[in-house]
């Protein structure tokens, strides 16, 4: 079967077997990885080359810090604050659908608790959250200390093809959870980047953050422990208990990553599987893609039936031909199809080969 699933996990089947292999014996320990100590030579090892992986990966510059930490992205809407927030509690936010609603949620309960605020410098809920708004209608604050996006919305389907400029020290920050790894990134144009792992890195329950150096260190007072940046670098993650198994996969991840050529290779194949997919939609009448095609994501592809009371049958026909979980996030409807790294281009053939047998058969 293929799994079109938005999460939490779509993972290279060859990782799945190297895990399966390595689950009763690993690196002659006689045991799991989730049973060796998280403090034992083997587990620093292993903690150490998956970062080091992701820093080849993405050339993440050496005045970064890379931490592998939990509470998934939905925490650092919380955690970032307390870190960045020490002197200057304004934030910038950009609204392009669910988890920047969110995000700006969290934000609104803590920046006006410590004097500062919480400005919407643009919006896309006017048209349905179907495009990123265009920056030359932003009104950002020059003294704000962030500015934060959603690189990739996975629910309404949103992807960014260009990084935000700077504006004087405005710190950028973004949520590349649903798009980490499937391009490369210029990490330096931003001051932290944060991801929940479980769509194209490794299973749910871990969350990487990669923070520039001068960021840390600053954290407000009231910082809670676990979520001071600067105590967790300075322990390698390895602060308290860490998702060991998270990180053992996620570096099984980041190998298969390097053997297929690294994200420039897997952008390429990424680009192919978005085009087939959106130009077979373009292409007919059938079906449409409500997202404006400057802002479409190559990660999650949301599209509807024209005929909305053939969307059970659809999806009846879709998982009995082994095409899973294309239902749509059910804020939004209609259907949804992700195509993360792990999906191979046969998935993506299959899909579009079923779509116009079904429109042949129900047009
Ligand atoms: N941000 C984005 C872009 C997401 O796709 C998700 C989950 O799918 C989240 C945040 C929330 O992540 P988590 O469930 O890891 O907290």
């Amino acid at each position: 079967a293929f799994n079109f699933a938005a999460g939490p996990a779509t993972l290279p089947l060859e990782v799945l077997q190297q895990a399966q292999a390595e689950m009763l014996e690993w690196q002659g320990t006689g045991c799991s990885v989730m049973e060796v100590s998280h403090r034992g030579k083997q587990f620093e090892a292993c903690n150490a080359e998956a970062e080091q992986d992701l820093r080849d990966l993405l050339a993440i510059p050496s005045n970064y810090k890379v931490l592998f930490l939990q509470g998934g992205a939905s925490m650092q809407w919380a955690q970032f604050l307390f870190n960045l927030c020490g002197s200057n509690p304004n934030g910038d936010y950009i609204l392009t659908g669910e988890w920047t609603n969110r995000a700006v949620a969290e934000a609104r309960k803590l920046l006006p608790l410590w004097g500062g605020s919480v400005n919407i410098v643009a919006s896309s809920e006017d048209r349905n959250y179907s495009y990123i708004p265009d920056e030359g209608s932003w009104k950002r604050r020059k003294d704000a200390n962030f500015l934060h996006i959603c690189s990739n919305e996975t629910i309404q389907g949103l992807e960014y093809n260009f990084i935000p400029e700077q504006l004087g020290d405005v710190t950028l920050v973004a949520d590349m959870s649903s798009h980490i790894v499937s391009r490369p990134v210029d990490v330096s144009r931003y001051g932290l980047i944060y991801a929940g792992a479980q769509k194209n890195i490794g299973p749910a329950g871990i969350t990487i953050v990669i923070v520039r150096d001068d960021l840390i260190g600053k954290a407000r007072p009231d910082t809670p422990r676990m979520f001071d940046y600067k105590l967790m670098a300075d322990n390698h993650s390895l602060l308290n208990t860490p998702p060991t198994f998270g990180i053992y996969l996620a570096g099984l991840v980041f190998k298969w990553l390097k053997r297929q050529g690294g994200v420039e290779a897997i952008e390429r194949k990424n680009i192919a599987k978005a085009e087939l997919l959106y130009g077979y939609l373009d292409s007919q009448d059938f079906y449409y893609a409500p997202v404006e095609k400057g802002s479409r994501s190559r990660m999650n592809v949301p599209f509807r039936l024209k005929d909305e009371s053939l969307n059970a049958k659809f999806l009846a026909e879709t998982e009995a031909a082994g095409l899973v979980a294309l239902k749509g996030h059910k804020a939004v409807g209609g259907m949804r199809a992700s195509i993360y790294n792990a999906m191979p281009m046969e998935g993506v053939q299959a899909l579009v080969a079923f779509m116009r047998d079904f429109a042949a058969r129900n047009g």
